[in-house]
C-alpha cells in the first residue's frame, strides 16, 4: 500500500465550543468563599447522595408509606446531622403530584439548608418526560426519538420535558443515555439514540440544549447528566453490569464522540458507567476518569456515580477489600459525589477519616465541592430553591400533549408493506389482538411513572392504548379484540399466559385484516436481563396460527429492542416498529394505519434475524467462505432483518445527481455532498436523507461504512429540494492503536441511497 498517513492528533479537533451557557461570573469567587468557611464534615455531607426512602416514613428507612410523609427525625439525621447535600428519586418509588411534590422539596430545602443557607440538589430522572409527576406528558422512549431523526422534535421533547420537572420543584435530570448501544441483548438499548455515534452525538445534543437552554437558572431548565460514562451497554454477556472489554481505541472511535460533543455544548454534569472495563470497574478508574474526562476533554461540570456503586467496588467488583478501601479508590479516581444511596453515615464518617489519614487529599475533596456548589449556583438554587407552582401553567397542557404525540407520529417505523396493504380502508372489519395491543404500560416502557413502569396504568387510564385509539378511529362496530398471550402483571415482567389464542384464530375468519400487537413488557436494568433473544414461544404461536388463516396480517411491534421474529415474519404482510412511543403512541398508530399521518421513522439499529447475527450496519467485512456465482462475498454474514436506516412511507422518493465539490481534497479540507430529492408519489411525505461514508483501504480494517450526516425533510408530490452535507477531517478519520486520530490518503465512497460517488484524499 503507497499510502501516506496523515496523522492527526484527537486534540485538534476538538475545537472546544464556546460553552453556550450565560453565566455569572462571580461563581467562582462565591464558591471561593462559601468552601473556605466549610467544615471537613460539611464538605463531605456535600459529596454525599440519598435516596428519598431514606427520609420518608416506613417501617425501617429503606421502606416508605402512603401517603408519602417525610420522617422528621431521618430527615434531621441526614440533612442537619450528616449535612447531606442531594437527594434522589422518591419514596415507594411512585410518581406524585406536582402539589405533593413542592411541599416534599420546600420541607427539604427548608432543613436541609444548614447554617451556610446551602440547598439541596434534588435528581431524577426524567428520560422520556417527567417520570415521577402525575399529568406530566410523556413522549417516545429517546429509541423512538432517535427513530424520528427529526432535531428539533428531540429539542422540544426535552426543553418540555425539563419545564414540566422544574415545575416539580427539580433541577437536575438524570438524562440523556449517550450510551453507544449496538447490542439488541441489552436491557437498556431502548434508552439510548442507537447503534451509530453520529446520531447520538446529534440527537444528544437537541436533547442537552433542549434540558439546559443557555442558563439553567432559567426556571424553566434543568441541568442535565450524561449517562452512562463510559462503555456501558456493550458487556460480553449482553445483561445489565457485567464485565466488558473494549479497547482504549475502540472506545474512542465509537463511544467517546456522543460525550465529547456534549461536553463541549457545555453539558453540566455526568454519571459514570457502573459496569467493568478490561478488568477495571469504572467507578475506580483514574485514567478514564481524570485523565480522559476531567484533563483530556476537559469536563468541568459536577461527577456523580451510578446507584450504590462505590459500595460494588468492595461487595461486588472486589477491587477494594471492605467500603472504606471503595471510597477512597473512587474519590481518588475522580468521583464528586456519591448516589449512596442509603448508607450515608459509612460514606461520611470513612471520607472523614480518609481525609484526616490523609489517603484523601483535602484538594481532592476541594476540587469536588467546587464542582457541586458551582452546579447549585448555577442552577440558581441560592436565590431560588423552589420556584412558584404558578410559573407553570403550561404543565400537561394541550400544547405539549401535541408535542409529544408529533414525536410518536414521526417516530413510528413502516418496516414492510406488501402491496399496499396499508393504509387501510376505512369500514374495513379489523381483529385486534396481542398482548400489546390494550396496554399503556407497553406504550410508555420503564421509567414511568416508576423505575419498572408496572403504575402505568394507574396513571395513563385517560390515554388512549392501541385498541382503543383504532376504536375511536374504525368504529367500536369494526374491531373485534381477542388478547390470545397476556403478560402477566403480578409475575416476572416476561412471563406470559395464554389469554384466547384459538378464540383469536376463530374470529380471524370474519376480519378483513389481523393487528397483531406483539412486543415486550416493560422493564429497565438488570430485570429486563434476558436469555433468549426470540420472541416469546406463546407469542410466535399466536403469529403463525393466525398466519395460517390466510387472512393479511399487520405486525405492530412494540418493545424495548428488537426480539427476533423471523419464524413468521415472511408470513406479515406488513410490518411497523413502534418502540416504546408514549402516551400517545396509540393514536399516532392509529393514525398511520389509516393513512392520516404518512410514516417516516427510521430504524436506529439494525433489526437482526437471528441470534448468531448481531453485528451493527458499520461491521468490518468478514470472511465466510460463501460464494455468489464464483466470487467471494465476504458480506454474506451480514443478514439483518431489517437495516438500520430502513423505514418506508406511503409515498416514494427518488434521489438524482450526486455531486461532490471536488475529486481530490487534502486531509484539512472540507468536501461538499450534495443530492436532489423528489417526491415521485401520491402523498405528502417526509424524508430522512442519510449520508454514508467508506474508506476503502485503511491501515486497520476499515468499517464496511459510517453515517456521517442525516437531513429530514418533507415534500409535497412532485416536489423537489437539493440537500447538502459538508464533511471534514473530523468524518475521515478513524482511531489508530496509538489512540490517535488519523485521516489516510486514499479513495473514500459517498453514498446516499443507492447512488455513491468517490473522491481521493491525497
Ligand atoms: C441507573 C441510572 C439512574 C440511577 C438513578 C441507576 O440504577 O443505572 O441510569 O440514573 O439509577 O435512578
Amino acid at each position: 500500500m503507497n499510502k501516506h498517513i496523515l496523522t492527526i492528533l484527537l486534540s485538534s479537533f476538538s475545537l472546544f465550543a464556546v460553552a453556550q451557557q450565560k453565566v455569572d461570573p462571580s461563581i467562582n469567587q462565591k464558591v471561593k468563599t462559601l468552601l473556605s468557611k466549610m467544615t471537613i464534615e460539611e464538605k463531605v455531607g456535600q459529596m454525599a447522595q440519598i435516596t428519598m426512602d431514606v427520609i420518608t416514613n416506613g417501617k425501617d428507612r429503606y421502606s416508605s408509606f402512603e401517603p408519602i410523609a417525610l420522617n422528621p427525625q431521618q430527615l434531621e439525621h441526614a440533612l442537619v446531622k450528616y449535612k447531606v447535600g442531594s437527594v434522589l428519586n422518591t419514596a415507594n418509588n411512585r410518581a406524585r403530584t406536582r402539589e405533593v411534590w413542592h411541599q416534599i422539596i420546600n420541607k427539604i430545602q427548608e432543613t436541609g439548608k444548614g447554617r451556610l443557607n446551602i440547598p439541596v440538589l434534588y435528581g431524577i430522572d426524567a428520560i422520556h418526560g417527567t417520570t415521577y409527576t402525575a399529568d406530566a406528558t410523556m413522549f417516545p422512549q429517546q429509541i423512538g426519538q432517535a427513530a424520528t431523526r427529526n432535531r428539533s422534535l428531540v429539542y422540544k421533547g426535552a426543553e418540555i420535558t425539563a419545564y414540566e420537572t422544574r415545575a416539580s420543584g427539580i433541577p437536575w435530570n438524570f438524562s440523556p443515555v449517550l450510551d453507544l448501544a449496538p447490542d439488541p441483548r441489552f436491557p437498556r438499548q431502548w434508552e439510548t439514540f442507537g447503534e451509530d455515534p453520529f446520531l447520538i452525538s446529534q440527537l444528544g445534543l437537541q436533547m442537552i440544549k433542549g434540558f439546559e437552554g443557555d442558563n439553567i437558572a432559567d426556571p424553566y431548565r434543568v441541568a442535565s447528566c450524561l449517562k452512562h460514562f463510559i462503555g456501558y451497554q456493550v458487556s460480553i454477556s449482553g445483561k445489565d453490569r457485567t464485565p466488558a472489554y473494549i479497547p482504549d481505541h475502540v472506545l474512542r472511535d465509537y463511544h467517546l464522540p456522543p460525550f465529547k460533543a456534549a461536553i463541549e455544548a457545555g453539558a453540566h454534569s455526568i454519571m459514570i458507567n457502573s459496569g467493568i472495563i478490561n478488568g477495571v470497574p469504572v467507578h475506580a478508574n483514574f485514567n478514564l476518569l481524570t485523565k480522559l474526562l476531567r484533563e483530556e476533554l476537559g469536563f468541568k461540570g459536577l461527577i456523580v456515580t451510578d446507584w450504590g456503586d462505590i459500595e460494588n467496588l468492595h461487595t461486588r467488583d472486589r477491587v477494594a477489600k471492605d467500603h472504606k478501601e471503595a471510597i477512597m479508590l473512587a474519590i481518588n479516581a475522580g468521583i464528586d459525589m456519591s448516589m449512596i444511596a442509603y448508607d450515608y453515615e459509612r460514606f461520611c464518617d470513612n471520607l472523614i477519616a480518609l481525609v484526616k489519614e490523609g489517603k484523601v487529599k483535602e484538594s481532592r475533596i476541594n476540587d469536588a465541592v467546587t464542582n457541586i456548589l458551582s452546579l447549585k449556583y448555577k442552577l440558581g438554587l441560592f436565590e431560588n430553591p423552589l420556584h412558584d407552582l404558578k410559573k407553570y401553567p403550561k404543565f400537561g397542557s394541550k400544547e405539549f400533549e401535541q408535542a409529544a404525540y408529533q414525536s410518536a407520529a414521526e417516530s413510528i417505523t413502516l418496516l414492510k408493506n406488501t402491496n399496499n396493504i396499508l393504509p387501510l380502508k376505512k369500514g374495513a372489519k379489523l381483529l385486534v389482538t396481542g398482548p400489546n395491543a390494550n396496554s399503556m404500560r407497553t406504550l410508555n416502557g420503564g421509567w414511568t411513572y416508576s423505575w419498572q413502569g408496572e403504575k402505568v396504568e394507574e396513571f395513563a387510564a385517560k390515554y388512549n392504548t392501541i385498541l382503543e385509539a383504532l376504536s375511536l378511529k374504525a368504529g367500536k362496530e369494526n374491531v373485534n379484540f381477542i388478547e390470545g398471550v397476556s403478560y402477566k402483571m403480578d409475575g416476572k415482567y416476561f412471563e406470559e399466559f395464554e389469554n384466547g389464542i384459538e378464540n383469536a384464530v376463530k374470529a380471524a375468519k370474519d376480519a378483513d385484516a389481523i393487528i397483531l400487537c406483539l412486543g415486550e413488557n416493560s422493564y429497565t436494568e438488570s430485570p429486563g436481563n434476558l436469555s433468549d433473544l426470540y420472541i416469546s414461544d406463546l407469542q410466535t404461536q399466536l403469529a403463525q396460527k393466525l398466519a395460517a388463516t390466510g387472512k393479511p396480517i399487520i405486525l405492530v411491534l412494540n418493545e424495548g429492542r428488537p426480539r427476533l421474529i423471523s419464524k413468521f415474519e415472511p408470513q406479515m404482510a406488513g410490518v411497523l416498529q413502534t418502540y416504546l412511543p408514549g402516551n400517545f403512541g396509540g393514536d399516532a398508530l392509529a393514525d398511520i394505519l389509516y393513512g392520516d399521518v404518512n410514516p417516516s421513522g427510521k430504524l436506529p439499529y439494525n433489526y437482526p434475524k437471528f441470534p448468531n447475527s448481531l453485528v451493527g450496519y458499520n461491521h468490518k467485512p468478514a470472511e465466510n467462505r460463501t460464494t455468489v456465482e464464483g466470487v467471494y462475498n465476504y458480506d454474506a454474514e451480514y443478514n439483518p432483518q431489517y437495516e438500520f436506516g430502513f423505514g418506508l412511507s406511503y409515498t416514494t422518493f427518488k434521489f438524482d445527481n450526486l455531486k461532490l465539490s471536488a475529486e481530490k481534497i487534502k486531509a484539512d479540507q472540507e468536501i461538499t455532498v450534495s443530492v436532489e430529492v423528489s417526491n415521485t408519489g401520491t402523498r405528502e411525505g417526509k424524508e430522512v436523507i442519510e449520508l454514508y461514508l467508506s474508506d476503502l483501504y485503511a491501515s486497520l480494517t476499515p468499517d464496511v461504512r459510517r453515517l456521517r450526516g442525516f437531513e429530514k425533510i418533507s415534500l409535497k408530490p412532485g416536489e423537489k429540494q437539493t440537500v447538502t452535507f459538508k464533511l471534514n477531517k473530523k468524518d475521515f478519520s478513524f482511531t489508530h492503536l496509538d489512540n490517535k486520530a488519523v485521516v489516510e490518503a486514499g479513495e473514500f465512497k459517498v453514498k446516499i441511497g443507492t447512488l455513491s460517488k468517490s473522491f481521493f484524499i491525497e
